[in-house]
């Protein structure tokens, strides 16, 4: 497919020998049709120049929803933990925790940091704890 706007682009030269011919020709008439052409065509221009640029948005827009899709389906919840773990991490033998409160309201992805007693985790970003049902065991 031809790019929209080397396409536009093309018929200005198109439109200049119409002028050309116009001016030649000494036909006020045609001339005033081509200018009018010449006008309408630069008002083309700026519409597809602001069409690309929302395209150009909603294609970075979508890529970051597929990107956001691909974490999700890759997370789990550990409700016995009260935290999230990626699927593919814990298939590689690396548990590392993730805020749930920072992913189900923000969608932002936060590894959460081990706490000075084992068994305990912070949220650096909200300050959110969390025990792991080991740790609530030992307790009891
Ligand atoms: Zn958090």
């Amino acid at each position: 497919m031809l790019d929209p706007m080397t396409l536009i682009q093309s018929i200005g030269p198109i439109v200049g020998k119409a002028t050309d011919i116009a001016k030649t020709l000494k036909n006020r008439e045609l001339l005033a049709v081509v200018t009018e052409l010449q006008q309408k065509l630069l008002e083309l221009q700026q519409t597809l120049h602001e069409v690309l640029q929302e395209r150009d948005r909603l294609r970075t827009q979508v890529a970051e929803w597929q990107r956001l899709d691909q974490i999700a389906e890759d997370l789990e919840f550990q409700p016995e933990n009260g935290f999230y773990v990626r699927k593919s991490e814990s298939d590689q033998g690396s548990v590392i925790p993730y805020c749930p409160l920072c992913w189900d309201d923000k969608r932002k992805l936060i590894h959460l940091i081990v706490g000075l007693t084992p068994g305990t985790y912070c949220c650096p970003a909200d300050g959110s704890s969390y025990w792991t049902e080991q740790l609530r065991r030992s307790m009891e």
